[in-house]
């Protein structure tokens, strides 16, 4: 194993020549960029062997989530593991360039957005603190869509993100679990208790695929991420599989089968509910159970489960993988033996659950009569949970009907999954203190009434060593010669920047790295959709998932209204704006796909006139992903979190835009309160209707759109360039836009906010002239941001719902 640039480079040359017999005159780039994969996998294998057999294995969390957004990790772990630099110069002697390997790498789009991402964020906190804590999730041999933009529309290619073969993952066919679809359920009466048997069922193979996941100066702790690909139970060449029926029908079957993991769901934050979807769940829960239980007996030398939930902790990542609860259920009655309490306990205290969403259109349900065909004997368990707390709330005297109304799991036909995950686990937490306050108060009032006790907050946080340490080297490089490199262990040491608030040559430094970064997106930029961008305008970004919610129509209108503006006076405008886009939109979502059309459209009339062209710039970056955002986030000035209030639960793209120094212009919505809170109302730019407020509305009524329309000119204006004459030749196009504010009630309360918008958007115009108060504040802004790693969102998991231990940072203080 490697340890210098010399070793380095011999076994890197032997790993080239030996695993894929080449000379490195023969290898392509993918050659030597899976050589590099590879001989890190091995490095990993080893220190995991070393672990083995010096630590005894504590308690295990296992984190299933429908979506892992890793990213990519090659440059990642070469940091990590602090070699970055003797693997540059070592594959430099031998006229190999490191940037062009990490071009290699797929990005793997196993997730939609903020949740895949949060997930993959965990996993690095977990084996950076040293906890056993592994992944669990499907292996999708399609990602999310890449993004293309024609002419403005939104056109999706399909993510085959294993063209290649991806070096970093392991198959282990020999760890495979059989998971059982349809069927019927026989009961037996056997030695006075009920036994059951699913029999006649359609059985589905469950093969592992294991990542390595490994975190900063900790290389001990090497987890896994596990994700699940489905095959049939016959191998490919087993004839009698085939024989068995028509050889189409083996064949439509064998596809079917596959299609469990084929391709991941592109809806954020709302339902998809159809059959497939909810195979895919039940698949990779019962799979994940499945392995768990059984290397739980082979580790602990146990034949019993008793103890189970004192040495595992399954979490459930929103409602996707609530099965678990049923799952965990059927395998401890059903091939355990144990009687429905026991069964009912273990469970209980085995499982956490995260809600991650208030919206009704996103709260998860399955219509009873597909839960009943797909998985007959879970829903059978279903059935009697809900029975049972029924039963409970009867003699809790709290059987009103409002109450059975709002807590049941099964009603009106279907079955209700965040009920049960409430019922069903210990412990249920929002993402942010706003979004915790609105679920105890308002979305599950009724069951913070019953188990308040299992009700608690858990603010989100992301991984830093990856959106500022790695992403952003020149801001590392100049935080490390300011304060020294403990940061990296313990981002709370980040507040010793607030030393240098008044010191002006380390404010032009960071103004120096940020101008740097912006001039890195650029070329980025330039190279990929041919476009320039202006390094010394401000640049003002808005990107996460298009959705209504996240008002990006909001952000529109106000460059549509300085457009404006700019017509009647150019000098009316203070410097001169890029306004940056990015997000996807889910392909059937007309909507958030007209809201990319207009913002296209918009950059093109500015485009095509001169005079405004000057001072305003506006550009939709295609196919935001992990990748893009690394290049994205370190070059902000401006960070756009425009939800309406109460809508985004917690958001992270705040938080990691707040890392590298943009200034947040944001409603008082999610996490975005704590943000305030850390850096002061006079270093925050916070506008717009509170959570309170907007919910208020929700519930009374008295808000009218037309009454801010008809109270503005300004809002008449560019409200009335929705609908008419003012896009050429996009007459009806944006009618979708102009109706979901004038017809349908502005539901987003988008015109509301408009005014108080503007102002705190001018005030940051105005704030931009005045550049050492700007990089003060971005300073602060740096300095508070270390409550947002996720570490710190990881010690409180670890601390007060999966208790379990970590380690404590060299005596560091600790965020
Ligand atoms: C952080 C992140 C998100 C979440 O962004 P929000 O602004 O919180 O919605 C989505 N996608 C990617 C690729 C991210 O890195």
């Amino acid at each position: 194993m490697f340890s210098d640039k010399d070793s380095f480079k011999q076994a890197y040359l032997t790993k080239l020549i030996e695993g894929e017999g080449i000379t490195p005159d023969e290898a392509s780039l993918w050659d030597k960029f899976s050589a590099l994969v590879v001989l890190m996998k091995e490095k990993m294998s080893l220190y995991r062997a070393i672990n083995r057999n010096s630590i005894s294995p504590g308690k295990q969390v296992y984190y299933f989530s429908m979506e892992f957004l890793i990213g990519k990790l090659l440059h990642n772990y070469l940091v990590n593991f602090q070699i970055e630099d003797l693997v540059r110069e070592g594959l430099s002697e031998l006229d190999i360039n490191l940037d062009d390997l990490l071009e290699q790498e797929a990005d793997p789009g196993l997730g939609n957005g903020g949740l895949g991402r949060l997930a993959a964020c965990f996993l690095d906190s977990m084996a950076f603190l040293g906890i056993g804590g592994h992944g669990n999730g499907i292996r999708y041999q399609y990602g999310l869509f890449e993004q293309k933009i024609v002419a403005g529309n939104q056109v999706e290619v399909a993510d085959n993100w294993l063209k290649n073969g991806y070096p970093w993952e392991t198959r282990k066919p020999e760890k495979a679990i059989v998971v059982k679809f349809k069927g019927n359920v026989r009961t037996e009466v056997k030695e006075g208790r009920v036994a059951f048997y699913h029999e006649n069922y359609e059985a589905v193979l469950a093969v592992p695929y294991d990542v390595p996941i490994a975190s900063y100066d900790n290389p001990l702790y090497i987890n896994n991420l596990r994700l699940w690909s489905a095959e049939t139970t016959c191998g490919e060449l087993d004839l009698a599989c085939f024989n068995r029926g028509e050889f189409d029908q083996a064949t439509s079957y064998k596809s079917e089968v596959e299609s469990i993991s084929y391709i991941l769901y592109p809806d954020d934050s709302s339902r998809a509910g159809r059959e497939l979807r909810l195979k895919q769940e039940y698949f990779f829960v019962a799979a994940g159970l499945g392995s768990i239980v059984r290397s739980y007996k082979k580790r602990n030398n146990l034949s019993s489960l008793q103890d189970f939930s004192r040495r595992v902790a399954v979490h459930i990542n929103d409602t996707h993988p609530v099965m678990c609860i049923p799952e965990l259920i059927r395998i401890l009655i059903d091939e355990e033996g144990m009687g429905w309490d026991e069964a009912w306990n273990i469970t209980v205290n085995t499982l956490s659950f995260t809600n991650h969403t208030i919206m009704p259109e996103a709260m998860e349900k399955w219509p009873i009569d597909m839960v009943k065909s797909l998985l007959p004997r879970i829903y059978q368990i279903i059935e009697e949970i809900d029975r049972r707390f029924k039963e409970d709330l009867k003699r809790r005297f709290l059987d009103k009907e409002e109450v059975i109304n709002n807590t049941q799991i099964l009603k009106d036909g279907y079955v209700r999954m965040a009920n049960l995950a409430i019922i069903g686990s210990s412990s249920v937490n929002g993402v942010a203190q706003l979004h915790t306050e609105i679920l105890k108060k308002e979305v599950f009032k009724e069951f913070y009434r019953i188990f308040s006790y299992k009700f608690n907050n858990k603010t989100n946080g992301v991984n830093y060593r990856r959106f500022l340490l790695a992403a952003n080297p020149k801001l590392s490089s100049l935080i490390t010669e300011a304060i020294g490199p403990t940061w990296k262990e313990d981002a709370g040491e980040l507040r010793k920047l607030h030393g240098l608030k008044d010191d002006p040559s380390f404010l032009e430094q960071l103004a120096k790295v940020k101008y740097e970064n912006k001039c890195r997106l650029a070329e980025k930029v330039k190279a990929k959709q041919g476009i320039d961008l202006d390094p010394m305008s401000i640049f003002d970004v808005q990107v996460k998932r298009i959705h209504a919610y996240k008002r990006q129509l909001l952000n529109v209108l106000k460059i549509m209204h300085l457009y404006n503006k700019a017509l009647n006076d150019p000098e009316s405008l203070t410097g001169s704006q890029t306004f940056i886009f990015g997000g996807k939109a889910a392909p059937s979502y007309h909507y958030a796909k007209t809201v990319i059309k207009l913002i296209y459209a918009l950059s093109q009339k500015i485009e095509h006139n001169p005079k405004v062209s000057e001072k305003l710039k506006v550009i939709f970056l295609e196919n935001f992903n992990v990748t893009q955002a690394e290049l994205i986030y370190p070059a902000a000035n401006i960070s756009e979190q425009i939800s309406t209030a109460s809508k985004e639960a917690s958001g992270t793209g705040n938080m990691k835009f707040m890392m590298n120094g943009a200034l947040t212009l944001g409603t008082l919505d999610g996490a975005n309160v704590e943000i305030k809170e850390a850096v002061g109302e006079e270093n925050s730019f916070i506008f717009g209707l509170t959570a309170e407020q907007v919910l208020n509305y929700t519930r009374n009524g008295g808000y009218k759109p037309w009454d801010e329309y008809h109270a503005s000119a300004d809002i008449r204006r560019c409200v009335d360039q929705l609908s008419r004459g003012f896009f050429d030749n996009m007459g009806e196009e944006f009618r979708v836009l102009y109706d979901s504010l004038m017809i349908y009630n502005d539901e987003f309360f988008v015109l509301k906010d408009f005014r108080s918008y503007l102002e705190m958007h001018e005030k940051l115009q105005t704030l931009y002239l005045n550049q050492e108060e700007w990089n003060r504040i971005s300073l602060v802004n740096i300095a508070e941001s270390g409550i947002f790693s996720s570490d710190r969102t990881i010690r409180e998991y670890a601390d007060k719902i999966w208790k379990i231990k970590y380690r404590t940072i060299n005596n560091l203080t600790c965020s």
